[in-house]
């Protein structure tokens, strides 16, 4: 805890005399250019503090292998503690700070609002990117060029910002308002999320819906997904008897594995064809993909050629939509793809269920039935958002443990006319995309936190 203490006290200095909106002279000047075409509803002295904060957040180094969660951690409690907002840093896992912010509400006994964002992002090859991924240089259109810039150091300080402006605007809310901002959700989220849904603390937030990050959409309608497939990273192996390379023989493990890779690739080719037909939509079929093949006597010059080898193994990371027939995958896996009577055994790498902890489909409703989807619906087009249909994202994100819980969870970043960078080289989002996801926020925050009837059963 001391480090994080430490860099707290600097970071606080930094962040107050942003937060006091008197900002350097040189930072006023660096910014000058881009203050052109901000939008209306901020002055030019916050739109300058605003995107400074912004880019502080984005020159924080997360990456992983060895994310700097003390710098991360210092940074958000500073801001925290500026905006006037409590704060408790836990530490499941040691080293892997999980920072919880609370905003209380007048109504305790009403269920809370968390707002999650992970603030660890996945490592960029430096010198594919036009500006540093560290840097958050600013280009002559604005946009800002970092990793994270979209996924999802953005969300976690519009979340912010948002609240700053409700607060300085005298907004007070009926139900408490929690912000997350959890380590190591690009390495599986075990750690971070995964252990904050787990605990005690967790209970006693009575969250009762969770916002989460989206990705980037390309056109004007934001994205938004009501759940995502689960993982399930598979291997099989298959044994057989060894043998001379020049004599055929029946069951070799070769042959014993290569019988289950025809298997696996017509299943693969039935899901992707009603893709392909427009039958189906990529998210809502069962993909599976070849990762590994694993077979053979290494030798100093590559492989033993004249040796049939005994084992040999392939890994498949799959992906299935939580509407689909799970049971029926695993005999599928059981029966075809590596039956003990071909001598096949497998093992699950990982594998996240598709169904909540009460055994039904892992997915937020998105109709009438969910108050929640109805109020983030209104609170968009108040500001002037549109939303596309809602989907199911093709890969992970910390959602999935929310959504075992049976919480409803909205995974949306508000990014809209702006290319899909996530993990790509030359992340970058716009400085007035960035503001009107702010605006945007404080809208949807307003209304859910303002919401007074009660939703869960004793509210
Ligand atoms: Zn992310």
């Amino acid at each position: 805890m001391a480090p994080y203490l430490l860099i707290f006290f600097l970071f606080t200095n930094i962040a107050s005399s942003l937060l006091s909106e008197e900002e350097p002279v040189a930072i006023v000047f660096r910014f000058q250019q881009y203050l052109n075409t901000t939008s209306s509803f901020l002055s030019e002295k916050e739109t300058v503090a605003i995107i400074s904060r912004f880019q502080q957040y984005l020159q924080i180094d997360t990456a992983h292998p060895n994310p700097n969660y003390s710098l991360s951690t210092a940074f958000i409690l500073s801001l925290a503690q500026a905006i006037g907002l409590e704060s408790e840093t836990l530490e499941f896992v040691e080293g892997k700070p999980v920072v919880i912010l609370k905003w209380p509400g007048k109504k305790t006994h009403l269920s809370s609002i968390l707002l999650s964002s992970h603030t660890d992002i996945v490592p960029s090859e430096n010198q594919k990117w036009v500006h540093p991924p560290l840097s958050a240089h600013i280009d002559h259109n604005g946009d800002i060029y970092a990793r994270g810039s979209q996924d999802m150091k953005c969300v976690g300080l519009q979340y912010l910002e948002a609240i700053k402006r409700l607060k300085i605007n005298g907004f007070e809310p009926v139900r408490t308002v929690y912000l997350s901002f959890v380590p190591d959700e690009e390495i599986g989220g075990k750690d971070g999320t995964g252990a904050l849904v787990n605990s005690k603390n967790f209970e006693e937030m009575n969250v009762g819906v969770v916002l989460d990050e989206g990705v980037a959409s390309p056109d004007e309608n934001y994205r938004v997904s009501y759940g995502e497939r689960s993982l399930w990273w598979l291997v099989i192996k298959a044994v057989g008897s060894p043998g001379h390379g020049s004599k055929l023989y029946d069951k070799s493990a070769m042959e014993n594995l290569q019988k289950s890779l025809e298997s696996v690739w017509s299943f693969r080719a039935s899901q992707f064809d009603l893709v392909k037909s427009g039958l189906k939509k990529e998210w809502e079929v069962i993909s599976v993909n070849p990762v590994f093949l694993k077979a053979g006597m290494p030798s100093p010059t590559g492989f033993v050629m004249n040796v049939q080898p005994s084992e040999a193994e392939a890994g498949f990371d799959i992906r299935v939509p939580p509407h689909a027939d799970s049971t029926s995958l695993e005999r599928r896996i059981e029966e075809e793809w590596a039956p003990a009577s071909r001598n096949m055994t497998f093992q699950f790498k990982d594998k996240f269920p598709t169904v909540d902890k009460f055994g039904n489909p892992a997915f937020t409703a998105t109709d009438a039935s969910n108050s929640w989807w109805t109020l983030f619906e209104e609170a968009v087009k108040k500001a002037h958002g549109n939303l596309a249909e809602p989907e199911i994202f093709l890969g992970g994100s910390d959602a999935r443990y929310f959504r075992e819980r049976n919480l409803p969870v909205i995974a949306f970043s508000p990014i809209s006319n702006t290319p899909i960078l996530h993990h790509h080289h030359n992340e970058f989002l716009n400085k007035e995309e960035y503001l009107k996801g702010i605006k945007v926020y404080e809208s949807i925050i307003k209304t859910f936190a303002s919401f007074d009837e009660p939703i869960k059963e004793g509210e």
